[in-house]
């Protein structure tokens, strides 16, 4: 049996890792700047540590600080990397398509499959966290029609 206390993003567990479907590659270079981007703990950001796995992929550039989570136990991004606009972008449209599946109008898996194909993109890249600012909206735009 794997333990979780010793997980870390460069010891991560195999089994949660193996969970992950179409995992992005981690993060090495800033989409914004350039930099490159190190593991840090959220701490970095918030002050102390926030969630069973705070770990995160930072920009090292100081007045950019663009940062992405990652998925529990192990070293996937949960995303593309994010600034502040984009950050707010993603929690800002993501609860209209929450309320499509928790009302029980679609199943999640269906909810995801059906924004996908209203945007035009794959199911599989059908994630808020792969999300640019304008996908985002465009996704808000869409779930508004029928929520
Ligand atoms: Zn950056």
């Amino acid at each position: 049996m794997e333990s979780k206390v010793d997980k870390t993003p460069n010891n991560p567990s195999r089994k949660a890792t193996a969970r992950v479907k179409n995992p992005l590659p981690p993060p090495t270079f800033c989409r914004y700047c350039e930099s490159p981007v190190t593991v840090e703990k959220n701490s970095a950001i918030y002050g102390r540590d926030y969630g069973d796995w705070p770990w995160i992929y930072l920009c090292t550039n100081s007045s950019c600080r663009a940062y992405i989570g990652m998925h529990p136990f192990t070293a996937i991004p949960l995303g593309t990397m994010a600034d502040q606009k984009l950050r707010d972008a993603r929690k800002h449209c993501k609860p209209v398509f929450n309320q499509i599946w928790q009302s029980g109008k679609m199943t999640r898996t269906r909810a995801y499959q059906w924004l996908a194909e209203k945007m035009g993109i794959p199911a599989g890249e059908c994630h808020f966290g792969w999300f640019t600012v304008e996908q985002c909206q465009m996704a808000k735009q869409i779930c508004e029609e029928v929520a």
